[in-house]
């Protein structure tokens, strides 16, 4: 790879920008800006990689805000802490248990920066919660001017609105107020299911569990559900073999040893997944949330996600099962199913309803146009809303219609970033241009 060659967690994306800087401070953001708008260049700015869609690409100026990842304030009286965005969320979960808070929900993985994952509406899996970008109280953001504005729903209420999930469209995201949690342990139990039986479950399981998540295995009919709740009892960890070999060995390895074994027998991977769904068992165990929330993800893949009504889960659910036997697929990875709460953020994937994710993915390096395409129609069926951060096919005119605060968003984009200085290809295609 070049000097300046840049590609996500993935390995489906790669770019390669004009200039990459690594600014230390707010100010060293702010010139950096000013010094692209003088040379005519556009800017973006990388997270840590995780978004399977061309979101983080630039032929630009790219930013990366490695260095802009420390505390800067902690309220323990209003459980804030203020914070820059270049921070991941391991580092930040760390930090954050060593005073006693957490966040109220994570994704599956720490490896995202937050300001990575607020821009795409990352979220975890639990009906009394929003994403990640609803925890957000306060932003900074340097705009395409090279100036530094504060919002939060005191001050410019309008851009807080849009800029909790900006896509990277607004500006710079320099530091961000979080509401947290009092830490808090989580008991955990995994244990698998058919199909037919987790659907039957569904709402009662979303309705009587904190945090909760649901696979399907392809080719099967075996389901897991895993339930998060909380829990004064002590740490109960897995032996560290037992956690080398289930989150390690099991899930990681032997899984990717299996999906490389696919990729070079597909006619094997049916089977391949009956093998994997027969071995599944239960698992209990009790630890700090951000460790029971989060995992390792050794084996790459590439996702789909979409947000549907939750209402809509089983329709969602059952048609990627009879997409897959009726097209024959060959499908090497589990099909996820989480929830979420409503919220009011324009471009959030849960905006204004509740809502089921569904997530399709299979390892890199297969094939997955006719599989996502499929997916994606069932979805556009529902409604569906693609997750900012993951594979989809949609653009401005199918995408408006599915936001109700569309315009909004637009409006505040038009504003901050009239000359489109934060624009990428992939904002072209899924915003338009700047008005
Ligand atoms: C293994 C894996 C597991 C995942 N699990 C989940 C999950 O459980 N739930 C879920 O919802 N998603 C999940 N995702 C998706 C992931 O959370 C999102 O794609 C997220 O955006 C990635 O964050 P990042 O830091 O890598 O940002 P990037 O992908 O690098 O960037 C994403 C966008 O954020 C913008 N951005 C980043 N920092 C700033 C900033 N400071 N200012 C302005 N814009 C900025 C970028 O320009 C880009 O537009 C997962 C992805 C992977 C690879």
């Amino acid at each position: 790879m070049g000097e300046n060659t840049w590609r996500n967690w993935g390995r489906n994306q790669r770019c390669s920008p004009a200039a990459v800087e690594e600014p230390e401070s707010e100010l060293e953001v702010a010139e950096s800006v000013k010094r692209a708008a003088v040379a005519g260049q556009t800017v973006k700015v990388a997270g840590s990689g995780h978004s399977f869609t061309d979101i983080a690409c630039t032929d630009g100026r790219l930013l990366r805000l490695e260095a802009l990842d420390r505390f800067v304030a902690v309220d323990d009286e209003a459980k804030t802490v203020t914070v820059e965005a270049g921070i991941q969320l391991w580092k930040l979960n760390e930090e954050l248990a060593r005073r006693g808070l957490a966040l109220a929900n994570l994704g599956d993985i720490d490896r995202q920066t937050i300001s990575g994952a607020i821009a795409t509406a990352t979220h975890g899996g639990g009906a009394r919660f929003g994403g990640l970008a609803t925890f957000v109280q306060e932003m900074e953001l340097v705009t395409a001017g090279g100036e530094v504005l504060r919002c939060s729903p005191d001050e410019e209420p309008e851009i807080f609105a849009c800029a909790r999930v900006g896509l990277g469209a607004l500006g710079v995201v320099t530091k961000l107020t979080l509401r947290c949690v009092p830490a808090f342990r989580l008991h955990s139990l995994e244990r698998p299911t058919t199909l037919e039986q987790m659907l039957a479950d569904f709402d009662a399981t979303v309705d009587a569990n904190e945090h909760m998540d649901f696979y399907w295995w392809p080719h099967t009919d075996v389901a897991t559900v895993k339930v998060n709740n909380r829990t004064d009892d002590p740490v109960r960890r897995k032996s560290s073999y037992k956690t080398w070999r289930d989150e390690v060995l099991l899930s990681n390895y032997l899984f990717g040893a299996l999906c490389a074994l696919g990729r070079l027998r597909p006619s094997r991977v049916p089977d391949l997944m009956r093998t994997t769904a027969k071995s599944l068992g239960k698992t209990e165990l009790v630890d700090e949330s951000h460790r029971v929330l989060c995992s390792r993800r050794l084996v790459r893949f590439v996702e789909m996600e979409y947000a549907v009504p939750r209402a809509d889960v089983g329709k969602a659910l059952l048609g990627v099962r009879d997409l897959i036997e009726g097209e024959g697929l060959r499908v090497d990875f589990p099909v996820e199913l989480r929830v979420a709460a409503a919220d009011d953020i324009p471009l959030s994937t849960a905006h204004g309803r509740e809502t089921a994710y569904l997530a399709v993915h299979l390892s890199s390096g297969t094939p997955f146009e006719r599989y996502f395409r499929g997916v994606e129609a069932i979805m556009d069926d529902l409604g569906g809303r693609p997750h900012w951060g993951k594979m989809h096919f949609q653009d401005a005119a199918t995408l408006a219609t599915r936001y109700p605060e569309w315009e909004r968003f637009q409006a505040v984009r038009g504003r901050l970033d009239p000359d489109g200085r934060f624009r990428n290809a992939y904002l072209d295609r899924v915003l338009g241009p700047v008005r």
